[in-house]
């Protein structure tokens, strides 16, 4: 039986009110419930026929997305603006034929379904690497090349970075770049924690004025907050220009538990040559062979905080950089601010940097990232089985 798409009764077949626009036939319970049809509900039909084939999305997705998961608020979004949907016993339903249309997955509150959404603002994306024979970074060495440019053009006096500890192995320890030789010995990710703020904060103190800081979203989001809360600090702010190079980041994981578990596969954390996460699995290579352990493994070790962080792309910072999207020993860059992407494209003109525009499908591997990190908060499981 058909559904009155204005007061979503369900009315009889031969009911006397009905009209067929846009190759469809639509029935009414009243004229008065036509008569708002013919005013209003044209422009939801032609705002349906508008919508690209891409984010034609059915309500499978939006059940299966945000109603399963618990995470619909019951706004009504979804049902108002389809006659198809109901709210039955306090979630949406479908309650009649869906055409795969795509508005409610749109128009839903809890979905993010533009690029913006995903990985913040951006003026260009690359894939890169660096042009520098003796940088080896941790993908294509990108961030060291770009900070080599910027230190040795004289336009940072120095650059907040991380480097492991001499003490502890793997162990990160932020430092105040100053030379080349300080930003060789910083490249590469340590995955735990570092306390960047501190050396931003000596740096400052020391008198330094400009200066590029190194680090995941949520270090990003401390220089940014301390740059703009009213509580103090601004004036140590004022006093120094701060280029933020954000990494993108799904997780960090305690110092400690990723030696406790190397260990117990007999591994010594100082033979270890380098450390990547990959497709959801934890690489470790010593000097025999490549070791690879699901990041499954790791749950126990991963930092609480990071379980409750939802934004990968490092949104705050002037340019960011990661691995996701593009292939292997190169880095995905996005250029988010005038400051990040002049510097950026300065550092490929002078030959730092080798740089090409991000393909869609790579942008598409990054904001799929994205999206899970975005979403996890509420599936937390699901996210863990497919990191890339
Ligand atoms: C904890 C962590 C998690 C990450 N997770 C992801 C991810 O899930 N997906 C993804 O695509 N990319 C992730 N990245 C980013 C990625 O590992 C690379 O840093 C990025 O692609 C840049 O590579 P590069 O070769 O251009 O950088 P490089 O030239 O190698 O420079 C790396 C820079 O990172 C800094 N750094 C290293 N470890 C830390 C740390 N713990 N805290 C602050 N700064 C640090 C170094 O000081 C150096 O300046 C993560 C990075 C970190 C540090
Ligand atoms: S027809 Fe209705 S239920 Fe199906 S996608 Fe469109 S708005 Fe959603
Ligand atoms: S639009 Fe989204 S949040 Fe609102 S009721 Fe529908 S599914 Fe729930
Ligand atoms: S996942 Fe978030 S909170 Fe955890 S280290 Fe990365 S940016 Fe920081």
């Amino acid at each position: 039986m058909p559904i009155d798409p204005i007061c979503k009764k369900i009315v009889p077949d031969d009911t006397p009110y009905s009209t067929d626009y846009g190759g469809k036939k639509y029935h009414f319970c009243s004229d008065w419930c036509q008569v708002k049809f013919e005013h209003l509900e044209k422009s939801v039909i032609r705002m349906r026929r508008a919508i690209p084939e891409k984010e034609r999305i059915g309500f499978g997705k939006l059940r299966k997305d945000i109603i399963k998961p618990g995470i619909c608020t019951l706004c009504g979004a979804c049902s108002a603006t389809c006659e198809s949907v109901a709210i039955k016993n306090e979630q949406p339903t479908l309650v009649a034929k869906c055409t795969g249309c795509g508005v409610c997955y749109n128009q839903c509150p809890r979905t993010i379904t533009t690029e913006e959404g995903l990985v913040g603002k951006m003026r260009l994306a690359y894939r890169a690497r660096s042009a520098l024979p003796d940088v080896k970074g941790q993908d294509g060495g990108v961030v060291t090349a770009m900070l080599a440019y910027a230190l040795e053009e004289g336009l940072i006096d120095c650059a907040i970075v991380t480097k492991k500890s001499d003490e502890e192995p793997w162990k990160p320890v932020p430092m105040i770049a100053r030379t080349y030789e300080d930003l060789l010995e910083s490249s590469g990710s340590m995955y735990s924690h570092s306390m960047t703020m501190n050396a931003l904060m000596s740096a400052i103190k020391q008198g330094l004025r400009s200066i590029a800081f190194v680090g995941p979203s949520c270090n990003i989001d401390a220089v940014t907050k301390m740059q703009k809360s009213p509580y103090g600090f601004l004036n140590l702010f004022m006093r120094a220009n701060i280029l933020k190079m954000g990494l993108f980041c799904m997780d960090t994981f305690q110092y400690e538990g990723i030696k406790e578990f190397v260990e117990s596969k007999n591994i010594r954390l100082e033979d270890i040559e380098s450390m990547k996460i990959r497709k959801g699995q934890f690489e470790f290579q010593t000097p025999e062979e490549l070791k690879v352990y699901s990041l499954d493994e790791f749950d126990i070790y991963r930092s609480s905080s990071c379980k409750y962080c939802s934004d990968m792309a490092s949104e705050n910072a002037d340019i960011s950089f990661g691995g996701v999207g593009t292939p292997k020993d190169w880095t995905t860059v996005i250029a988010r601010t005038g400051l990040g992407y002049e510097l950026y494209n300065e550092a490929v003109d002078s030959g730092y940097i080798d740089s090409y525009l991000l393909k869609k499908e790579e942008m598409k591997r990054a904001t799929n990232l994205a999206r899970m990190k975005k979403i996890q908060m509420y599936s937390v499981n699901r996210r863990e089985k497919k990191c890339d």
